[in-house]
C-alpha cells in the first residue's frame, strides 16, 4: 500500500518550485501529509543561528502551513530526532517520502545518510549542485541547465487530499520552551507568499537602481531585494527568481547585475559541497597573517567599539537588524582579520550569529576571501575613510546607526574622528575616550604591516596556485584554466616528440 506520499521539507519552505511536492502530488488521488520536524539539534549550545533567525524561520512555516491550507491539505509540524520521526511515519503509513536533497550542513550529511538506502525514501536534485560528481569543470554549464529548467507549478484546480493528524507541536510553545525573542528589526517577514509579493516590487520598482545602491550602506536597503533569508532556508526558489527577472523588459544589463548573484550563490554552496571543511579551516592557510589573539581588539569589534565610525555603524547595523549590504559585510570582515590580524573564523561565526540570512557556505567561504585565506584574490583592505567619502557621503548611515554623531553635519569629521577631537567637543560635545572611543589601532600603519606580510609570502602564494588539489577548494575557474594549460603542455610535448621522431626516421634515411 502506498496511498500515502509524505513531503519531507527540509530546506525548500516553499511549494512553488519544489520538486519533491511536485513528485509527490503528480498522483492527486493519493494522500499528502508535508512534515516539517523541528531538531532539538537547532537549539544546542553552540548553535549559530539567532533567535531572530528561527523565528523567521517559524514565520516562513506559518505561511507554509497556509499554502497548504488553500490547497486543502493539513501540514504537521513535529518536534524530536528527524530521522526517528520521519521513519516512523513513514512505516506508520507505509509512505512514500519525498524530499529534496540538502546542501553542505554536517547535519544534513548525517541525516540524509541515514535513510539514503531505505528505498522508501525518494530524494530529489532541486537546486544546481553536482553532488558526489568527479569533476567541476562543466559546473557553469551545469548550474546553467538548473537556472533555465521548467518550474514545477502545482495545479491549483486540482482537489489534494491530506491526513490529519493528532500529534503535533506549536511553534509558540517551541519558542516559549526556548526562550526565543525577537532582538531585530529584519525588514521583511519570513515566508514564500512574503517573498514572491517582495521579488515582483523589486522587479517593479528597484532593480533598475539596484546596481548603483548596492554598495552603499543606507540605499541598497531599498534597493537590494533583501531576499537573502529567503532563499537561504528554501522560502524561496532562486530558479523562480532568475526567471522571473530574466522575463522582465530591464535591460540585459540590469538583469544580468541580478541573476549572477542567484548563480554566485549556488556556486558558494557547491565550493562548500566540495570542501565542507571551508567553515573550520583555512583554504589556503600560506596565506595568514593573524597576530596573537587581542582580547581588547576582539571585545572592541563585538561591541562596535573600535573607534572608527564607518565599521561601528556597520557593526550596529549588523547587531540591531540582522542584515548588512554586502560591501559592508567585506569591509567588516577585512578589517577583523587584516586590520586587528585576528582569527578570521572568530568573526564569522560572530557575524554568522547576527545575520538573519547566515548562509555557511556564503559566510564562511566570504570570509575566507575578503581576509585574504584563499589566495587567488588580490588583497582587499578597505579604507574606512574612503568607505564614507565614497559610499555615505553624508554621514547618513552612520547617524542612524551611531546615536551619537546624529547632529554632527561635518562629514569630515565621521572620518577621522581624533583629527576633529576639539571641533567635536566644542561644537557638538562630544568627548573621545568617553562619548565615543578613540580608534584603537593606526589604520594606515596596520594596513602597511599586512601588506608587507603578504608580500614577504607572495612566492609561496604563486605556487600553491599551480596545485591542482588546492583549486579545487579555491577556485573552479582557475582549476579550469590550469586544466586547459595542463592539457595544452600535454599537447604541445606529444607534438614535439612526433617532430623528433619523424625528423629522426628521416635522418635515418640519409644514413
Ligand atoms: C563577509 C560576508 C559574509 C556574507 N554572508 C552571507 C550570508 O551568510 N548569507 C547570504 O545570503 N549572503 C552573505 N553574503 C553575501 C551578500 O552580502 C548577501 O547575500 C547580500 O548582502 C544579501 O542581501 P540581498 O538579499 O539584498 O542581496 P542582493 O544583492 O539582492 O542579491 C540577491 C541574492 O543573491 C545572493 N548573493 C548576493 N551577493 C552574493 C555574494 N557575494 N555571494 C553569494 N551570493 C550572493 C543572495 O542570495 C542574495 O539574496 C556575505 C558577504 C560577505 C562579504
Amino acid at each position: 500500500m502506498d496511498d500515502v506520499h509524505i513531503v519531507w521539507h527540509r530546506r525548500d519552505l516553499r511549494v512553488h518550485d519544489n520538486k519533491a511536492l511536485f513528485e509527490a502530488t503528480k498522483d492527486h488521488t493519493k494522500s499528502i501529509l508535508p512534515v516539517f520536524i523541528i531538531d532539538p539539534f537547532f537549539f544546542s549550545e553552540d548553535r549559530l543561528d539567532s533567535d531572530d533567525r528561527i523565528l523567521f524561520m517559524f514565520e516562513c512555516l506559518e505561511d507554509l502551513k497556509q499554502s497548504y491550507r488553500n490547497l486543502g491539505i493539513h501540514m504537521h509540524i513535529y518536534f524530536g530526532d528527524s530521522v526517528e520521526i520521519i521513519s516512523k511515519l513513514q512505516k506508520k503509513y507505509r509512505a512514500k517520502v519525498h524530499y529534496n536533497f540538502d546542501s553542505s550542513m554536517l547535519y544534513g550529511y548525517s541525516r540524509d545518510n541515514k535513510v539514503k538506502l531505505n528505498k522508501n525514501f525518494i530524494g530529489y536534485q532541486n537546486d544546481a549542485l553536482v553532488r558526489d560528481g568527479p569533476s567541476r569543470i562543466a559546473w557553469a554549464k551545469q548550474a546553467q541547465d538548473y537556472f533555465d529548467d521548467n518550474i514545477y507549478t502545482l495545479n491549483k484546480t486540482k482537489t489534494y487530499k491530506g491526513i490529519v493528524q493528532e500529534k503535533q507541536i506549536r511553534l509558540g510553545k517551541v519558542a516559549q520552551k526556548y526562550n526565543l525573542k525577537k532582538k531585530q528589526t529584519y525588514p521583511l517577514r519570513g515566508g514564500e507568499s512574503i517573498a514572491l509579493t517582495h521579488l515582483d516590487e523589486f522587479i517593479s520598482k528597484h532593480i533598475s537602481l539596484y546596481s548603483r545602491s548596492i554598495s552603499k550602506p543606507e540605499l541598497s536597503k531599498l534597493n537590494c531585494s533583501r531576499l537573502s533569508a529567503h532563499y537561504s532556508l528554501g522560502a524561496l526558489s532562486p530558479k523562480y527568481a532568475y526567471q522571473r527577472v530574466m522575463a522582465s523588459k530591464h535591460s540585459k544589463r540590469t538583469k544580468d547585475f541580478y541573476v549572477t548573484r542567484l548563480f554566485w550563490r549556488e556556486h558558494f554552496t557547491q565550493k562548500l559541497e566540495d570542501y565542507p571543511h571551508a567553515q573550520q579551516k583555512a583554504i589556503n592557510p600560506i596565506c595568514n597573517v593573524e597576530r596573537e589573539k587581542n582580547q581588547k581588539y576582539t571585545d572592541a569589534f563585538f561591541k562596535a567599539q573600535t573607534g572608527f565610525p564607518i565599521i561601528d555603524a556597520a557593526l550596529r547595523c549588523l547587531i540591531d537588524t540582522g542584515w548588512l549590504n554586502f560591501r559592508s559585510r567585506a569591509m567588516l570582515a577585512s578589517f577583523y582579520s587584516l586590520i586587528l590580524r585576528q582569527h578570521w573564523k572568530d568573526g564569522a561565526d560572530f557575524m554568522h550569529r547576527h545575520l538573519v540570512d547566515g548562509d555557511i557556505a556564503i559566510n564562511y567561504q566570504q570570509w575566507q576571501m575578503q581576509s585574504a585565506l584563499v589566495g587567488v584574490h588580490p588583497l582587499r583592505i578597505y579604507n574606512p575613510r574612503k568607505m564614507i567619502e565614497e559610499h555615505d557621503s553624508q554621514g547618513i548611515f552612520i547617524k542612524k546607526h551611531l546615536e551619537v554623531f546624529r547632529n554632527v553635519k561635518e562629514v569630515e569629521y565621521l572620518c577621522e574622528p581624533q583629527k576633529y577631537a576639539y571641533q567635536l567637543k566644542s561644537q557638538y560635545g562630544i568627548i573621545l575616550g568617553e562619548d565615543y572611543p578613540k580608534p584603537i589601532v593606526n589604520f594606515e600603519k596596520e594596513a602597511k604591516e599586512t601588506r608587507a606580510l603578504v608580500k614577504e609570502k607572495l612566492d609561496e602564494i604563486r605556487a600553491s596556485l599551480n596545485d591542482p588539489n588546492f583549486l579545487k577548494k579555491a577556485s573552479f575557474s582557475k582549476l579550469r584554466k590550469f586544466r586547459k594549460n595542463e592539457r595544452k603542455e600535454k599537447a604541445k610535448r606529444k607534438l614535439e616528440e612526433k617532430n623528433k621522431d619523424t625528423s629522426q626516421k628521416s635522418l635515418g634515411d640519409f644514413l
